[in-house]
């Protein structure tokens, strides 16, 4: 398995995960026109996308569904309960319903959701496995719930949202009701809960960690990546580390 990361921030998100020959797009919250040239920068096409699958509503993760909809026709997978949501921005695309716990297999992907606390309706994040690998996948949650962790156990990798430094959240001139919702337990991870997250779920098998929806006016790659390094040298398990970012694509982190 394999994942590219199109691009990823507050302000549009969008992954593609990958095995044998089966293609997903993880999210749609950038251009359909970026989509399309991130997927052919992967060596692929938008005809090769098997499922297009959704963590939540919000303008960054489905902003570009609208336009990709008359352009691809695999088949798009959400909470049941977004189903409406979804059909009125990109009413071309057949919607398959998932819920958290119940695994779906995709081509060779087997595909389980798992709930996250976001003010969206009924927010996903992923668990993706094939061959024996597990990709954890992981945004837009305002904490880690026990039920998460759990689930988030013996992963060989995980893209995670580190959104904002607290600091710099704080010193950032915003609202305080904005404030207040972006580090509650509906909002986002801190740079401090995200490394929290990789202390409780480590161990040697976790080979990767890709950050991911730093906010650029509350976060630095700099200063995300730097505390998450000293978190992964403590733990010292060879666990490589990447930065998600809104102009340039990720390219391919095979698994
Ligand atoms: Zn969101
Ligand atoms: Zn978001």
């Amino acid at each position: 398995m394999k994942i590219s990361v199109l691009a990823s921030s507050s302000h549009g998100n969008a992954s593609v995960v990958s095995a044998g020959r089966t293609v997903l797009l993880v999210d749609a919250g950038i251009s359909a026109r970026r989509i399309k040239q991130g997927i052919e920068s992967c060596g692929l096409t938008l005809a090769d996308i098997s499922g297009i699958c959704i963590t939540h509503e919000h303008g960054d993760h489905i902003g570009g569904l609208g336009v990709l909809s008359g352009k691809v026709t695999a088949p798009l997978y959400c909470s049941r309960y977004l189903r409406e949501d979804i059909r009125g921005v990109a009413p071309g695309l057949t919607i398959t319903c998932i819920e958290p716990g119940v695994k779906v297999q995709i081509g060779e992907i087997q595909v389980r959701p798992i709930s996250v606390s976001h003010d969206a309706i009924d927010p996903l994040g992923y668990i993706f496995e094939a061959d024996g690998v597990r990709l954890g996948y992981v945004t837009d949650t305002g904490h880690v719930t026990r039920g998460m962790r759990v689930a988030l156990q013996g992963l060989d990798a995980i893209y995670l949202e580190s959104n904002y430094d607290l600091e710099m959240l704080h010193g950032s001139g915003r609202r305080p009701e904005l404030i207040e919702r972006i580090e509650g337990l509906w909002g986002h991870l801190s740079n401090a809960q995200a490394c929290e997250l990789i202390e409780q779920i480590d161990h040697p098998g976790l080979k990767h960690v890709i950050l991911a929806h730093l906010s650029p006016e509350c976060n630095t790659p700099e200063c995300a990546g730097g505390a998450m390094q000293a978190v992964l040298n403590k733990l010292d398990h060879a666990t490589t580390l990447h930065i998600a970012r809104q102009a340039d694509l990720l390219p391919w982190i095979e698994l």
